[in-house]
């Protein structure tokens, strides 16, 4: 986000910084980036997930190409997870998604989170890794094309204030930018606030998830017109039990908008979840 949020993300950052120290600000990122792409142009390229030598940047090697479980149809029309049979004509449900439907609409990921996709997604959350963007953005507009023809609008899961400040930046919005550039579509990055410290997720069951996350995102009240009515397509990395996108549905929906789905690079197909 701090990379290339986008025109909404310089206007509040001229909004809360005023505009002589944005345009500081704006002029050091430049500076930053014209850097970084030095440095990317003199360091060979590599593997995005593995570190192996390439001919190209932004890409993977075979192997890695290998050991990632691309989710193709057919897929639970509201869960996303694979089914193991076509059931004719029409959207599938899965029997999970009819037990417990969720309150999203419809969500879709790329692969599920393992192997090299696991590696390509660690990478970008703590390694700053960011040479893959294009490659994910064109990963999500395939994996998402019925979402997308809905769309109105991207919305990135935000990240916690002190995470974005020890990370530098939120990996789901450099997914929805990555995306935005490949569709078209306008992302609205700061939508959606984390008004509530939350615990980490990892380790948790579902319903322990659901609790941590429960009334921890709000739509931030400037931000509202941009939702009310619109369908949203929401981006995160990682869809674990949908507990963080559930929240964000239900923030969302409190907003007005209409129709919310989930696109994230990863899902994590959880048995306790599924039926298979
Ligand atoms: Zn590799």
């Amino acid at each position: 986000m701090r990379d290339d949020g986008g025109r909404g993300a310089e206007a509040a950052d001229a909004r809360v910084l005023g505009p002589v120290a944005h345009a500081v600000r704006r002029a050091s990122e430049v500076a930053f980036r014209g850097a970084r792409a030095i440095a990317g142009a003199l360091v060979p390229p590599a593997c995005l997930a593995c570190r192996a030598p390439l001919a190209d940047h932004g890409a993977l090697c075979a192997d890695c190409w290998r050991a990632i479980t691309f989710i193709r149809p057919p897929v639970c029309d509201r869960l996303g997870i694979p089914l193991p049979f076509a059931a004719g004509e029409g959207p599938v449900l899965s029997a999970a998604a009819v037990a417990d439907p969720p309150i999203f609409d419809r969500a879709r990921a790329v692969a599920t989170h393992d192997g090299a996709m696991r590696r390509l997604i660690h990478a970008l959350k703590y390694a700053d890794r960011q040479e893959g963007r294009r490659l994910f953005g064109r990963w999500l507009a395939g994996a998402g094309r019925d979402l997308l023809a809905d769309a109105d609008i991207l919305v990135p899961v935000p990240l916690a204030r002190w995470r974005l400040w020890r990370r530098r930046f939120n990996q789901s919005a450099l997914l929805a930018d990555a995306l935005a550039r490949e569709t078209g579509l306008p992302m609205e990055p700061l939508a959606l606030l984390r008004v509530r410290a939350t615990r980490s997720q990892v380790g948790l069951t579902r319903a322990q998830r659901r609790k941590n996350v429960a009334g921890a995102f709000r739509v931030a009240p400037r931000r509202r017109h941009r939702i009310d009515g619109q369908a949203v397509l929401l981006v995160d990395d990682v869809i674990t039990t949908g507990a963080t996108a559930e929240a964000c549905a239900r923030a969302l929906r409190r907003a007005g908008a209409r129709r919310v789905d989930v696109l994230a690079l990863a899902l994590v197909t959880d048995l306790a979840r599924s039926p298979f």
